[in-house]
């Protein structure tokens, strides 16, 4: 059996291999490594995929996030909401920009923000949103972008984690995650459902007046070279990493079925055991399997990933503090939230190896061995 990654990034790479080295040494005959044609290229399929108006490249799903919130003009102070249930960049930008995060809990089935915690956190002061789609699940866009237009909020999609997924309206339209909001952020970064070889991210959004901003501040805040009217940064998708992009873009699809085949595989293998709870399927979303993630009850968690890693199979704990027990928001009164949801997921979840070369051999040596475990 091959050995057991938890994001086996080598092996997608020799199936693609040709084709991947081909681009990039495309790039270097060309020798334009800054936003050269690759990343126009780029930018434009994206949009085309996500069948959005906009799509700015950037350097990282952490830039994106804070250049987001850049253009939106928040001042500091001004409240923004999020989960504490989320990658740390998720929270951080907000501080980063002297604006206040405020934590939410988040739904026990879904992982994502809860509606209705949200609506009870909103102040005066409130300015923004930020659902995280985690894990590759949809948050419930429906009911936040309800709330956001009652309270005339700008909504921020972290779309990190779930780049591909449509989420579901109750009319039956569709919509590609990230492109719901105000603005929809991602992450390129290599283990991402979309990952370059290198850093890399992106922002998108239908609005043209914000397009333009977006853009200006991930340049400099420059209109026209030299030119700068706004404070901003130096925020680049290079060339080389949209070439790869690129070539994986056309297989995103292919890719999130190989991964959901996968989650498929360990959903039946753990359906009879009543100490696990499997990803939720919602209706009203594709979950794109970014992380297959369960949740344990009865079962000793830190003790499983060591019985897995005895047996060569790794998995995580994503993630093993949250953002409000975080000491870089104890100033920000962090540990004074009560987010009972988030406190007890983050004691119980567990993370399963996820990525698109998985074969049914290392799939069933993976479920044999946790109920092997859980059921003793
Ligand atoms: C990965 C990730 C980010 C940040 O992306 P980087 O490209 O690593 O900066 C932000 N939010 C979430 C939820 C993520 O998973």
């Amino acid at each position: 059996m091959r050995t057991i990654q938890m994001v086996d990034l080598k092996q997608q790479y020799l199936h693609i291999k040709e084709e991947v080295d081909a681009a990039i040494h495309e790039v270097l005959d060309s020798v334009s490594f800054i936003n050269g044609k690759a990343v126009q290229d780029f930018g434009s399929s994206l949009a085309s995929y996500l069948d959005v108006k906009h799509v700015i490249p950037c350097a990282n799903g952490t830039d994106a996030l804070q250049i987001a919130m850049m253009a939106l003009d928040l001042q500091p102070g001004d409240e923004v909401i999020t989960p504490s249930f989320t990658y740390i960049a998720t929270t951080e930008v907000v501080a980063l920009l002297k604006l206040k995060p405020v934590f939410v809990d988040v739904d026990p089935k879904t992982f994502c923000l809860d509606p209705v915690a949200l609506e009870k956190s909103i102040t005066s002061k409130t300015k923004a949103i930020v659902p995280v789609h985690l894990y590759g699940q949809a948050a419930d866009m429906e009911a936040i972008m309800e709330i956001a237009r009652k309270y005339n909020l700008y909504v921020i999609e972290d779309n990190a984690q779930a780049i591909g997924s449509d989420y579901i309206f109750r009319d039956g339209r569709k919509q590609k995650t990230g492109s719901i909001g105000t603005i929809g952020c991602t992450s390129f970064f290599p283990s991402k459902n979309l990952g370059c070889y290198g850093d890399g991210g992106a922002m998108c959004t239908n609005d043209d007046e914000l397009a333009g901003k977006l853009r200006m501040i991930a340049n400099h805040g420059q209109s026209k070279r030299y030119y700068h009217d706004v404070v901003g940064c130096n925020s680049r998708l290079d060339s080389i990493q949209a070439a790869v992009l690129n070539i994986k873009l056309p297989k995103l699809d292919a890719y999130i079925g190989a991964r959901r085949e996968a989650a498929d595989h360990y959903d039946r293998a753990f359906a009879a055991c009543n100490k696990i709870t499997t990803p939720f399927r919602a209706l009203n979303n594709k979950h794109v399997f970014h992380q297959y993630t369960l949740l344990l009850e009865g079962v000793d968690r830190n003790a499983l990933n060591q019985f897995l890693a005895d047996n060569q199979i790794p998995s995580m704990i994503y993630y093993p503090v949250p953002a409000h027990q975080q000491e870089m928001f104890a100033s920000f009164g962090g540990s004074a939230y009560n987010l009972p949801v988030t406190d007890w997921l983050t004691e119980r979840v567990i993370s399963l190896p996820m990525h698109t070369e998985l074969d049914q051999e290392q799939l069933e040596y993976i479920s044999s061995k946790v109920l092997e475990f859980v059921n003793r």
